[in-house]
């Protein structure tokens, strides 16, 4: 075997749906000794990584942790805990993401009722409104931002739904948490996850997930104990909260210390200085992207700032551009999944990834290729305009 040493995996700039790049010192943080999964020392970061998610998701639950595993693990962990089987679930739908949710909970015996909307729109609330009405169903779910589309759904309406007609309210907000303000008390979520590696800038492993009052009480009431015993939350809170702390799983501890580093990074910048930094960032590269000739998939009022879905231009290949970025940039962005397959590209700006110098460097790259791959375009225009952006200053809006 000729095993190539780890020097050889190449550094990339990762302007994806996820990962994002991770900051230097959150990199450093997982190469810490590993510690046991009882260890005072391992138990007090716990509490610290759970006391920051709870800065993040604007929430005081109590249960609030990171689950082990992806995004999927912490959508799975949602929906099995406060569905049993029969029980009438209404997804809000306009998106892959959404679709797995609704996947999700027909596998653990619900009755979807899908509020769809096209893609590249957010659902409209008298959609769902009418599917709860005629299911009353027990709960709601949306994502919140939509990574096949781009889209960021407003959530207040949905949850004056989910309250007017006591439906628990499920939300997916894999890459908006740490990009985009999410507000679990305020806008009143039951049960809300993410994952440690779109804005928040750790590596994939890690699934923060809290869950409220309401969900808890749903949870304790349940005729059936949880089919998943590992994403069992009345079992996992044993562990993460609480003063008996006794053994589920060994703790993932590099990865723990990863997040913990993460979102200490967060807050030492500041909530409200780390949205602004999404938006600003989002608006100069879709100006760019704007005057190179690219049309967005979903309209400007709900597009979203950690994730711009530009529309392939007619006669360009949009896998090898892709293809070209990587090779000779070192770029990563994403094509389109499912219906919208080599229709769009996906380019996020994300936690860590989210940078002036990479909206240029991008713009740059992509202004030249697209150019070289017979779209007409000036390949230095996207820059200016750009840089025009970060001139004024103004760029609040995407
Ligand atoms: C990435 C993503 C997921 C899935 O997360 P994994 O970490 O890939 O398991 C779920 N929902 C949304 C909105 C996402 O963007």
């Amino acid at each position: 075997m000729d095993l190539q040493s780890h020097q050889a995996i190449p550094e990339r700039l990762l302007l994806g749906p996820g990962p994002s790049n991770c900051p230097p010192e959150v990199l450093r943080a997982m190469g810490a000794p590993v510690l046991g999964y009882m260890d005072p020392a391992y138990l007090a970061i716990m509490d610290e990584t759970c006391a920051l998610l709870r800065g993040v998701f604007g929430t005081d639950n109590e249960v609030t942790f990171p689950v082990s595993g992806t995004g999927s693990a912490g959508m799975e962990a949602a929906l099995v805990n406060v569905i049993e089987p029969e029980d009438r679930v209404v997804v809000a739908s306009a998106g892959f993401f959404s679709q797995r949710m609704a996947e999700i909970a027909r596998r653990a015996g619900a009755e979807v009722t899908l509020a769809e909307a096209p893609w590249g729109s957010a659902v409209d609330p008298a959609a769902v409104e009418a599917a709860l009405r005629a299911t009353r169903a027990r709960v709601l779910c949306c994502v919140h931002m939509e990574t096949s589309t781009g889209v960021l759904q407003p959530l207040e309406p949905l949850a004056a739904l989910a309250r007017r007609y006591e439906a628990l309210f499920v939300v997916d907000t894999v890459a908006s948490l740490g990009g985009v303000d999410v507000g679990v008390d305020r806008v009143g979520i039951d049960v809300c996850y993410s994952g440690s590696q779109k804005c928040l800038s750790a590596p994939p492993g890690l699934a923060p997930v809290t869950v409220g009052p309401r969900a808890l009480e749903a949870v304790a009431r349940r005729r059936r104990p949880v089919s998943s015993w590992y994403l069992d939350v009345a079992l996992l809170k044993g562990y993460w909260t609480g003063a008996a702390r006794s053994y589920h799983h060994t703790g993932p501890c590099s990865m723990v210390y990863a997040l913990r580093e993460a979102l200490r990074v967060v807050h030492q910048e500041g909530l409200p200085a780390r949205y602004l930094r999404h938006r600003q960032n989002a608006a100069a590269l879709a100006a760019g992207l704007g005057v190179l000739g690219l049309s967005f998939l979903p309209g400007e009022d709900v597009r979203s700032p950690t994730l711009l879905v530009p529309r392939v231009p007619e006669g360009v290949d949009e896998g090898r551009v892709r293809r070209r970025l990587l090779d000779e940039y070192s770029i990563e962005i994403a094509g389109g999944l499912g219906e919208l397959r080599g229709k769009v590209w996906r380019i996020g700006l994300m936690g860590h990834s989210s940078q002036a110098r990479n909206v240029l460097f991008l713009l740059g790259a992509l202004g030249h290729i697209l150019r070289e791959e017979g779209h007409r375009c000036d390949p230095g225009a996207g820059i200016r305009a750009a840089a025009d952006v970060y001139r004024r200053g103004d760029g609040a809006r995407v």
